[in-house]
């Protein structure tokens, strides 16, 4: 797949080139090659494209109707993309646009293809007091607050390396299952839940500048951390917030205690990664395709 990419590009480049009459005989054909992390994206998973080549100046890109934003990492400029929840397993494409130091731009429309949905379901239980926190407005409210936070691009990278694991315990409930909320759907699971008696100390994944530290209706008092490039990682139903907004954190640093809080069936600690502005599986970044 990856081959089939890079030998489609040269296609293209030589295709752009032959239609500029301006170019003397002798001039080096561009050389810029695309190059993504995987042959299918999952849905709830990330990869990476990388362009690469002497006289890329920048790039920019869209992928599943969000933005895709370009970084420098030595010769190249990486882009991390993720597949949404729920992400229409068809017609998916990247669009690549490639600015070179001329000030020429070149284009690139991608086929994505994207793997089988194959997370299954969970039915919870709640008591009737807390039945007003399965109104869908409080939970589209409380999406979009988040989704505005996960689409932004801080272009400073702070994390180095794999995630480590905020509480050392069993994980009792996957990311990425259909929830069932008293015989009602009401979405997709969208963190890992650990298992964490209530207080129990729960420590920052990866560097990064806390953004959000307040209560929030389903997921109880929460802390959210931008890590840099468009990569976040939440953590919620505290009992106790210890960190404030716009504090900087090392991997290990405590940013509170696990508890009850929010729409949650019991202590335990529900642990969210964002990428490119939208929810993926926090376990999948121990063996990532960063560069
Ligand atoms: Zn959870």
């Amino acid at each position: 797949m990856r081959q089939f990419i890079r030998l489609s590009f040269t296609v293209v480049i030589l295709t752009v080139l032959g239609a500029l009459p301006a170019l003397a005989e002798d001039a080096a054909p561009v050389p810029v090659e695309l190059s993504l992390s995987f042959d299918v994206l999952e849905p709830g998973q990330f990869g990476t494209v990388i362009v690469a080549g002497w006289d890329v100046a920048s790039a920019s890109g869209v992928f599943d109707g969000r933005p895709v934003y370009f970084h420098r990492a030595g010769e190249s400029l990486v882009g991390l993309i993720a597949a949404s929840l729920g992400i229409d397993p068809n017609n998916q494409f990247l669009d690549v646009e490639v600015t070179l130091s001329s000030g020429e731009a070149l284009t690139y429309h991608l086929p994505v293809k994207i793997g089988w949905d194959a997370y299954g379901s969970q039915n919870i239980t709640l008591p009737s007091s807390m039945g007003y926190l399965l109104d869908p407005a409080l939970n589209d409210a409380e999406t979009k607050l988040l989704q505005g936070i996960y689409s932004r691009n801080t272009p400073m990278r702070y994390w180095d390396g794999p995630l480590a694991m905020p509480v050392k315990d069993q994980i009792t409930s996957p990311f990425g299952v259909f929830r069932v909320y008293n015989n009602s759907l009401t979405g997709r699971h969208t963190g890992q839940d650990i298992r964490a008696a209530k207080s129990t100390p729960v420590y920052a994944s990866a560097p990064g500048i806390v953004v959000l530290a307040e209560s929030l209706d389903i997921r109880g008092n929460t802390v959210i951390i931008d890590h840099g490039w468009g990569v976040f990682t939440s953590y919620c139903h505290f009992s106790e917030i210890l960190v404030e907004p716009g504090q900087s954190v090392q991997t290990g640093d405590l940013l509170g205690m696990s508890g009850n809080t929010g729409r949650s069936a019991g202590p335990h600690l529900h642990w969210e990664l964002a990428v490119a502005g939208t929810w993926v599986d926090p376990l999948v970044w121990n063996q990532p395709p960063i560069p």
